[in-house]
């Protein structure tokens, strides 16, 4: 900082105390929500890029807090990752997600997003294993995603964890996929089911060039491996075209339906069906 003397920095002071203050509020409502049945999921569409249909959904956490309304996972879920909140939270998901997919087709699958510190409560294994068994749920039909962070940590303790959930049935997906640090050599490490590409390639699709040749090159490495490729972000039926043409098997995003709660869902996609 510049030689500002202590008045720079009572400035600044009153600032920082709310910004810890604002934090603080919403840690203390955060440790009662789950309590007080706060949290809820949304479910998003993905879909088979050529049959045109739903073959399942993301589950998406909401926090409908009761003064702020709907709060963003962006915003919670760090804070729950640091008060040691996600773990409950997580399972409750896990849990969520299951009993809901039950009652979906049978063709549809769940993906549920797990944190990287899920990874290290040694219970993760046996809370999925408990909400398929309460749910009755197709072990296939449920789906985690991953992030690279996943993998960054105890990489062996994490791998064993893999190959546990997927000697269960389940399946394992790789979350924004290319924004990360290694992409490809954590491909190498565990044999992922499916490719999530991260939407700032789809949103490049229209300006930049570099976009759509990485779009191309991921769907051909998932092509070469056995891996489904789901592109995510789609908004417009000009980037779903240059993602038929580029290979990808599945997309996702606000073009096919936005996340909604689970008793708006009608399975069916409104914008494919034979007019
Ligand atoms: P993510 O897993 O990459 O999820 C995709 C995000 O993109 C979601 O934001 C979704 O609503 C949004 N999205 C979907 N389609 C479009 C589109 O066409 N355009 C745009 N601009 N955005 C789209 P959301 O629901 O706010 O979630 C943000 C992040 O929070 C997720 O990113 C995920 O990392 C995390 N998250 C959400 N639910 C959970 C959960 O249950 N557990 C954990 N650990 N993380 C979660
Ligand atoms: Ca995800
Ligand atoms: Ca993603
Ligand atoms: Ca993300």
């Amino acid at each position: 900082a510049k030689s500002g003397g202590r008045g720079t920095f009572r400035f600044f002071e009153p600032e920082m105390d709310e910004q810890l203050q604002a934090r603080r509020v919403l840690e203390v409502d955060l440790r009662k929500a789950l309590v007080n049945g706060e949290f809820e999921l949304f479910y998003q569409p993905q879909v088979d890029i050529r049959k045109k249909v739903i073959t399942g959904y993301e589950a998406l956490l909401r926090w409908r807090h009761p003064e702020r309304g709907i709060v963003s996972p962006g915003e919670f879920i760090p804070i729950a990752e640091d008060i040691g909140l996600i773990s409950p939270l997580g399972e409750w998901v896990i849990q969520e997600a299951c009993q809901e997919a039950a009652k979906w087709p049978a063709s549809m699958k769940v993906a549920v997003n797990l944190s990287p510190v899920q990874f290290r409560n040694k219970n993760l294994v046996q809370c999925v294993k408990n909400a398929l068994t309460a749910s009755n749920l197709c072990p296939s039909r449920l789906e985690v995603e991953i992030t690279e962070s996943v993998l960054l940590q105890d990489n062996d303790a994490t791998l064993a964890t893999l190959h546990q959930l997927r000697k269960l049935g389940v399946r394992i997906a790789m979350d924004d996929f290319g924004t990360g640090y290694s992409s490809l050599s954590y491909l190498r490490s565990f044999p992922f089911d499916k490719i999530k590409i991260d939407q700032s390639f789809v949103q490049g699709l229209s300006s930049r060039a570099d976009c759509l040749a990485i779009v191309q090159s991921i769907a051909g490495l998932g092509a070469n491996l056995g891996m489904s490729t789901v592109a995510e972000g789609v908004e417009t039926e000009d980037q779903l075209i240059q993602l038929r043409a580029a290979g990808c098997t599945e997309v996702q995003g606000y073009y096919f339906g936005r996340p909604k709660p689970a008793r708006e869902l009608v399975h069916t996609l409104d914008m494919f069906e034979p007019t």
